[in-house]
């Protein structure tokens, strides 16, 4: 039989305990931030009037559908 202390035993759970928190943590963390990705992956802002819009064409300079505009793929920011 393996003998340890009170102390001991305290510790371990907490050990696991916090990790496993921290763990579940950074998977619900990393999901949201690759859903957030995906989310704006094909969103675009027209240059000339700022309307956002999305476009999933593989056309390297897409319409604006509110003033007509042609705008380039730049990465999209979100605030
Ligand atoms: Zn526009």
């Amino acid at each position: 039989m393996i003998r340890v202390s009170l102390t001991f035993l305290v510790f371990i759970y907490l050990f696991l305990f916090l990790t496993t928190v921290f763990g579940v943590w950074l998977w619900l963390e990393w999901k949201r931030q690759r859903r957030e990705r995906l989310a704006i992956r094909n969103r675009l802002r027209c240059s000339l009037c700022a309307f956002e819009f999305e476009d999933a064409t593989p056309e390297p300079l897409p319409c604006c559908p509110s003033c007509g505009q042609r705008n380039e793929r730049n990465p999209f920011r979100s605030l």
